[in-house]
């Protein structure tokens, strides 16, 4: 069974509630190979079952690894206070396919529903489909997403709007807010439980640990501390990183207010109801080593269960500070290679430090700029690179191309290959708010044409791709900042 844990205190049995007259809006035929699931020539299922069961139209019985769809209990951090319990408010687990869960996001009011009608929308659903499909090819750890399943059935909103559903697939959709609901219960048993099947599934190297909670804590950190260093260097922003929105797989899950930096602001908030800027861009890192914390003290009685309570407490204390240094490792790294550098030197972080406060000076397109430094000659002169006229003060972007170059000077390979390589990490295509926005509305009028041109585009994010090269460009000034909320 996916959930590891039994019992209506943990998960309650629930069944997808019905949409009327479903359709397909979009459908992941890479998302289905991953799943073993037969696509047709028109890259939908073979088999039309598959469209009731995504709809949520209580078809499990058809599917019997699918008999025992649950909504499972978690609590968590919201905006940095103890919201106490959550819970799958409007996701159901169907059940495991192919070593992965199969979960259903706005399939209908659970036992944790609280004030909510257990529905999502069609625009938040397509945002949260391409985007786990675009996070995929560009090789971040993320939830995929198979389908999106259309209904004309109303859901109100600040207005009135349609329902989706949102088909998502992950090795295990556990949060952070799972450990922390029974930490705050004081229930070292369904700890134990759920730390156990987690060694056993996904962290087995903590098996032969002597201390495998503090091995499997510190995996958990490290694994996210990878992921954010990775969000920073393609320039991505969750939007709303509460602890029960982390995976304790290190995926990005959860897709709400996202955002993909155009003009570059460091401090750039893609949350418009986060109005502290909490979860603004540059604070992303130190976010979530805060709910690497959470997650330390949530498993301090697991550690405990060997050690008095002073010592569990310095143990974890001391593996927390691992986050910065693993992020730190994993940030150069990704930043190195955005420049095209193989070597490390100790003046590459000032390097890249002085290059980011320039773009964030002059407000340059995020994406535009990484792509076309890999267009630079080495032994070009600086006045002839292009890429200056994207700054304002010529001065210091000259100063810096200058120094750029004669660090790639050091560098042993040739200019064809080391743009080459580049060209692997410095995607031209990301899914920026604009193009989102354009399809979700050909999309409320029934078009979803769009959508499945941009999932074919940000399935192939490093390929030149002549053909869509306006995709890869930067919106123009009246589609820049298209609001996005935590309200879908
Ligand atoms: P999110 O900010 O989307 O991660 O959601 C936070 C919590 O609110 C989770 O427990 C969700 O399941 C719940 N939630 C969000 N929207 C709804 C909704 N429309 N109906 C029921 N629960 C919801
Ligand atoms: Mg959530």
């Amino acid at each position: 069974m996916a959930f590891p844990l039994q019992g209506d205190d943990a998960a309650r049995r629930t069944p997808p509630s019905e949409i009327s007259n479903p359709y397909w809006v979009a459908f992941s035929k890479s998302c289905a190979e991953l799943i073993n699931i037969p696509v047709a020539n028109n890259d939908l299922p073979t088999d039309h079952k598959w469209l009731e069961l995504l709809a949520g139209n209580s078809l499990e019985t058809e599917f019997h690894q699918f008999s025992n769809p649950l909504a499972t209990a978690y609590s968590g951090h919201q905006f940095g206070v103890w919201a106490g319990q959550l819970g799958d408010g409007r996701a159901i687990l169907l059940g495991d396919i192919a070593s992965q869960e199969l979960q259903l996001k706005g399939a209908g009011k659970t036992a944790y529903s609280r004030m909510g009608d257990g529905r999502a929308v069609l625009r938040s659903s397509i945002r949260e489909f391409l985007c786990s499909e675009a996070m995929h090819a560009l090789g971040i750890p993320t939830s995929r997403a198979l389908a999106v399943v259309g209904s004309k059935m109303s859901v109100m909103r600040e207005t009135r709007e349609t329902a989706a559903v949102c088909a998502r697939v992950a090795p295990s959709f556990i949060r952070i807010g799972h450990f922390e609901h029974y930490s705050s219960l004081e229930n070292t048993g369904r700890l134990k439980e759920l730390a156990d099947d987690l060694i056993e599934k996904h962290y087995p190297e903590c098996h032969n640990s002597i201390e495998p909670y503090l091995e499997l804590f510190k995996s958990m950190s490290n694994k996210n501390a990878t992921l954010v260093a990775k969000w920073q260097a393609v320039g991505f922003c969750h939007g709303v990183l509460n602890s029960d929105n982390i995976s304790v797989l290190g995926l990005t899950i959860d897709y709400g207010p996202f955002g993909f930096l155009d003009q570059f602001q460091i401090d750039h908030i893609c949350n418009h109801s986060d109005h502290s800027g909490r979860y603004a861009f540059h604070r992303q890192p130190q976010i979530m080593h805060w709910n690497m914390a959470c997650l330390a003290s949530a498993m301090l009685p697991l550690v405990e269960l060997n050690h008095s309570s002073v010592e569990a407490q310095e143990l974890l204390k001391s593996a927390l500070e691992s986050f910065p240094i693993i992020f730190a490792e994993e940030w150069q790294k990704g930043f190195r290679d955005k420049l095209g550098l193989q070597t490390a030197e100790e003046m590459d972080i000032r390097l890249i430090e002085r290059l980011l406060q320039l773009m964030h000076d002059s407000g340059v397109d995020y994406t535009s700029l990484f792509r076309s430094l890999g267009d630079i000659d080495k032994d070009a002169a600086v006045v002839n690179i292009s890429l200056r006229d994207h700054f304002i003060d010529r001065g210091t972007i000259d100063l810096w191309l200058q120094d750029y170059l004669a660090r790639l000077s050091r560098e042993s390979v040739d200019d064809e290959t080391r743009q080459a390589l580049m060209n692997t990490v410095n995607p031209k295509y990301v899914l920026r708010n604009h193009l989102a926005q354009r399809a979700i509305e050909l999309a409320q009028q029934d078009d979803f044409s769009e959508v499945h041109k941009l999932l074919k585009i940000l399935s192939n994010p490093f390929g030149e791709q002549p053909e869509h090269h306006q995709y890869s460009q930067a919106p123009a000034d009246h589609v820049r900042a298209i609001p996005v909320s935590c309200s879908s």
